[in-house]
């Protein structure tokens, strides 16, 4: 029998739409509480993930999802990272 890889799909916080991980970008609260994006995918700590879309990342702040998904409040600095980054400015 040919080994199928499995990918690993996460839903979006922003659309809930369920895609491979990979093509996302994750959000980490790291092990100190401390919340960041993940640029390798692989940190430790509670991840939430989201297209790399605007209207994901607006969504997702009108919602709250990525608070509650990550049972924090998210730093401004995350925001602005993540807006920079789907603005295609990072
Ligand atoms: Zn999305």
């Amino acid at each position: 029998m040919p080994r199928q890889k499995r990918i690993p799909m996460r839903t979006c916080v922003g659309c809930r739409t369920v895609r491979p991980k990979r093509e996302m970008i994750r959000i980490v609260r790291k092990p100190t509480g401390e919340i960041d994006l993940d640029e390798t995918g692989k940190a430790s700590g509670r991840g939430a993930y989201i297209c790399p879309v605007v209207d994901c990342l607006d969504a997702a702040v009108k919602s709250k999802a990525l608070q509650r998904s990550l049972q924090r409040d998210i730093p401004d600095e995350v925001w602005k990272e993540l807006q920079s980054r789907l603005r295609g400015e990072g």
